[in-house]
């Protein structure tokens, strides 16, 4: 083999010095197992049988494990175990427990065959490890988890389990909402017994840390591998060659591009495989997550040294690494940067060649790939596996085009996350082809053939033909419509709320369902695993569930529907005690964190916790999501509340009008994000001023918890009395953290956008409060912004004056002009002036229903808990595995 030919490897680089058992990487075939005794032993068998490493099942045994990794695997001793080194022995004692059940749970899928699904997502949000691995899984206790058990080992060897848990740093492997949902499925899979592997890369450095320094965002490096990462297993063995740039060789004069085509390519990186465990809930499978590292590879381009290009060949391969270094922090917006695009490569080809390795071993013919395998594309991310696959297809295996492509759109489907045109994925066909000369080839052949059909079903309309194509023809220059090549390539495209999945088939993608008529496009709504966002998070809600559903082992967490039974209790005074007793205790521990984070300085009167109303905004820092209004909205209290004490009122009866409340905000902005950065600056400068206030006393806080990620996410969401999800129409997708925030029994101040329009459905429209504008008028709104002179409602235009007059910045008050000329002067795009009065009066009904009538609030909390059972993602997984995958659960046997 040369070492520039891009033929992809079959055989496994084989290190001299594994022996060939160890090489095995998923059992053995059906076919092996017949004839066992020729490939080992029956005498190797024997010992290895007598060896067979057990699971730990009691405190004894997860003792015994501790302390053999604290001495051997660490080399430490009783005399320097500290906090982090009885994370790292627990995080091994378990994962030693998770390997054995990840071993059985490979060979028992590598046994029966079954079909397997691939889930491919360039982000995956997990947040920590520890204690969802103690969660979902048992240890031969009665209780349902190992985790009591564990708590009380670590407590009798002197350590608290809390505070070890907090050693583990969050794998923040993506931005917001796509990469957690990544993580919510990859956890309900494993818990359905679906086989199911995620592939992912493994950056280096994750999402940012956010700090807050002078109330202005500043970005730090998360290199959360400083410690070294117990929950990860390095697959040396496992090595994909992936090539780059390069040409693809014409010489033979015959060919035409759609005939097998030789492409020679010019660098060359090693992709590494690293696999995370992820375990089930109350089930002993263990599915995997196979994340890929760039690594150089240690052969040398002699094309480039013979040409005297000794110093550039060198940097190239110093260069591979930098393809996994870091993740892009931008959430909703596509930048088009080369290495973005040489990442999205390098690991659809590798783990394409993974898949493809595992199909081939049991000598299928390919036509019956697609009832092996399914690849599900987590947005457009992904999509150059599409063409991947055509290529090995056609190129290395030689099938025939036609035959190739309808394997590959059986194989496919994509999930699309949004209808923003500046999220939308398009490249330069210049830089593409440079990057992947034979792929954009492949690109034209696809389009090429997709434009003929759709000819013959709407002959001569050419403005169709335009608008379709694959390729775009703008200037200055042609790109590649991603998002319509993962339509085209594949079998089924859903949207991820109802709403959503309505607005795709009408608006960016209405031209296909004209083509392809309307069953390729279908919906499943968004949902979130209840062990990380209920269990985990609100071990106490979670428990007074039980007892309430006479379910102490907590079944309901794998059937959500369940908690409907919950609706009984909703009037009992009792029950609504307990309830609200839970809630003040989670918002004493949010407390905690915005203390610590306040250089321990208490912004929350403790006394009064049970009658401050959180009201808590946390996700992203988008336009979009119009945490300006919730400033705005902020501001407006506070100047109302001046007033009124200016006009001689008491602080009493301001108190009436505004009762306490505590307004929180939490997000990251994207580096380059300007408008985004200014909405934090601005949300800091008012807390400054507000909290500060002596006037007003304590009856209204602003709180911006910075470096908001999961772990913070699993306290704040448990204390939230409000959570809002404004967005304009339109624009929110699904939304996942509305699912969050109502499973932990608070209620919702919302928009009718996204996954609200499906919660207040089954919550019931009593117990959320929606506002503003609906979807269907935007386009008109926008019209009347641009071509008609519109009005600033007086609440706002009181708002925006206060902030001209730099109340909020003295030093300089033009700071926030831009927030402010958005809305007067450009054309407001996001609608705030047209939602500003409406929200500002459902914030009033919010106040009145929280102060004066709170059982009637605690009661909606526990309807809303009780009907929010659709929103596992247990549920999306049913139904993505039945609508769109064709996938059976291979379960344990008992
Ligand atoms: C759930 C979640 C999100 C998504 O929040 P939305 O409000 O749905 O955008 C973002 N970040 C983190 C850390 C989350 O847990």
């Amino acid at each position: 083999m040369t070492t520039t030919s891009n033929d992809l490897i079959t055989e496994e680089p084989r290190a001299p010095h594994v022996p060939r058992l160890t090489r095995r990487l998923t059992g053995f075939l059906p076919q092996e197992i017949k004839n066992i005794d020729t490939i080992i032993p029956l005498k190797s068998r024997n010992i290895w049988n007598k060896h067979q490493v057990k699971k730990f099942e009691d405190k004894e045994g997860f003792e015994g494990r501790f302390i053999g990794h604290v001495e051997t695997t660490l080399a430490r001793s009783l005399y320097n175990c500290d906090d982090l080194a009885a994370y790292e022995s627990t995080s091994l004692s378990v994962r030693d427990n998770l390997i054995i059940d990840w071993n059985n749970t490979q060979q028992r899928i590598t046994a029966r065959d079954p079909k397997r699904v691939y889930y491919l997502s360039l982000e995956f949000l997990m947040g920590r490890a520890l204690d969802n691995a103690l969660i979902n899984s048992q240890a031969g206790s009665d209780e349902p988890t190992s985790r009591p058990m564990v708590e009380k080992s670590l407590d009798e060897l002197g350590f608290n389990l809390e505070d070890v848990l907090k050693k583990e740093p969050d794998a923040a492997l993506g931005n917001g909402g796509l990469g957690r949902l990544a993580a919510c499925f990859i956890d309900s899979m494993a818990t359905q017994n679906i086989p199911a592997w995620g592939y992912g890369l493994r950056y280096e450095y994750g999402i940012f840390a956010q700090k807050i320094i002078d109330g202005y965002q500043v970005e730090t490096p998360d290199y959360w591998l400083n410690f070294g990462n117990p929950w990860e297993i390095e697959r040396n063995e496992i090595q994909v060659p992936v090539t780059f740039y390069g040409y693809v060789d014409r010489s033979d004069g015959e060919s035409t591009t759609l005939s097998p085509s030789d492409w020679i390519g010019g660098e060359r990186v090693l992709a590494v495989a690293y696999d995370f465990p992820v375990p089930g809930y109350k089930t002993s499978t263990v599915n995997n997550l196979r994340l890929w590292k760039a690594k150089p590879t240690t052969e040398f381009d002699f094309a480039k040294f013979n040409s005297g290009d000794y110093k550039n060949s060198v940097d190239a391969q110093q260069r591979a690494e930098s393809i996994t270094a870091c993740l892009y922090p931008n959430d909703n917006f596509n930048q088009g940067k080369e290495l973005r695009l040489k990442q999205q490569y390098f690991w659809c080809a590798a783990s394409l060649h993974d898949i493809i390795r595992r199909f081939k071993k049991t000598s299928r013919p390919w036509s019956e790939l697609p009832d092996q395998v399914a690849i599900q594309l987590n947005d457009t991310h992904p999509t150059l596996a599409v063409v991947e696959l055509q290529r090995v297809l056609v190129d290395l295996e030689k099938l025939d085009w036609h035959k190739a492509w309808s394997i590959v759109t059986a194989t496919f489907s994509y999930a699309n996350h949004t209808v923003m045109q500046e999220a939308l994925e398009k490249w330069p066909i210049g830089l593409f082809g440079h990057l992947l000369p034979r792929h954009l080839e492949i690109i034209y052949d696809i389009n090429w053939f997709f434009l003929q059909e759709v000819e013959k079903k709407f002959p001569k309309d050419f403005d169709l033909l335009s608008r379709v194509s694959i390729i775009e023809e703008c200037s200055p220059e042609r790109q590649v419509r991603m998002a319509y090549l993962a339509i085209v390539g594949s079998h089924k495209v859903n949207g991820v709320a109802e709403l959503h999945s309505e607005l795709i088939k009408k608006t960016i993608f209405k031209d296909f369902v004209k083509v392809y008529g309307s069953q390729k496009f279908t919906n499943v709504t968004n949902g979130i695993t209840p062990r990380r966002w209920l269990k985990q998070a609100n071990p106490k809600l979670a428990e007074l569930i039980g007892k309430a559903l006479n379910d102490p082992k907590q079944n309901f967490l794998l059937d959500m529907p369940k908690l409907t039974e919950l609706a009984k209790k909703a009037d009992d005074p009792e029950f609504q005690k307990a309830w609200d007793l839970v809630k003040a205790n989670n918002k004493l521990q949010l407390a905690d964190l915005i203390k610590d984070t306040n250089n321990g300085v208490d912004i929350i009167d403790r006394e009064h916790i049970k009658d401050t109303l959180f009201d808590i905004q946390v996700k992203r820092i988008h336009e979009y999501k119009r945490q300006q209004m919730n400033i705005f909205g902020v501001i407006y209290r506070y100047l109302a509340m001046k007033k009124m004490l200016k006009e001689g009122s008491t602080i009493e009866e301001v108190a009436k009008k505004y009762p306490r409340k505590a307004s929180i905000f939490g997000g990251k902005s994207a580096p380059g994000y300007y408008m985004a950065k200014l909405i934090i600056k601005l949300i800091n400068s008012v807390a400054e001023i507000v909290n500060d206030d002596a006037e007003i006393v304590d009856l209204l806080k602003v709180v911006f918890i910075p470096d908001y990620n999961v772990s913070k996410a699993e306290i704040i969401i448990p204390a939230s009395d409000l959570s809002e999800h404004i967005s304009t129409a339109g624009t929110e997708a699904s939304g996942t953290s509305n699912m969050k925030f109502v499973m932990n029994g608070g209620l919702i101040i919302g928009t009718v956008d996204g996954a609200n329009v499906e919660i207040t459905r089954e919550i019931g429209e009593d117990n959320i409060f929606l506002f503003g504008n609906l979807s269907e008028h935007v386009e008109e709104l926008r019209y009347n912004h641009q071509y008609k002179k519109t009005e600033l409602p007086p609440e706002l235009a009181q708002v925006l004056k206060s902030i001209e007059s730099g109340v909020f910045s003295p030093e300089n008050p033009n700071e926030f002009k831009p927030l402010i000329d958005s809305i007067k002067s450009h054309g407001d795009y996001y609608l705030v002036s047209d939602d500003f009065e409406s929200y500002v009066a459902t914030q009033e009904l919010v106040d009145e229903v929280y102060h004066t009538q709170k059982n009637d609030w605690i009661k909606k909390s526990i309807l809303s808990v009780a009907n929010i059972g659709f929103f596992s993602s247990d549920r999306c997984i049913e139904e993505y595995s039945e609508t769109i995958w064709n996938v059976e659960p291979v379960k344990p046997e008992t």
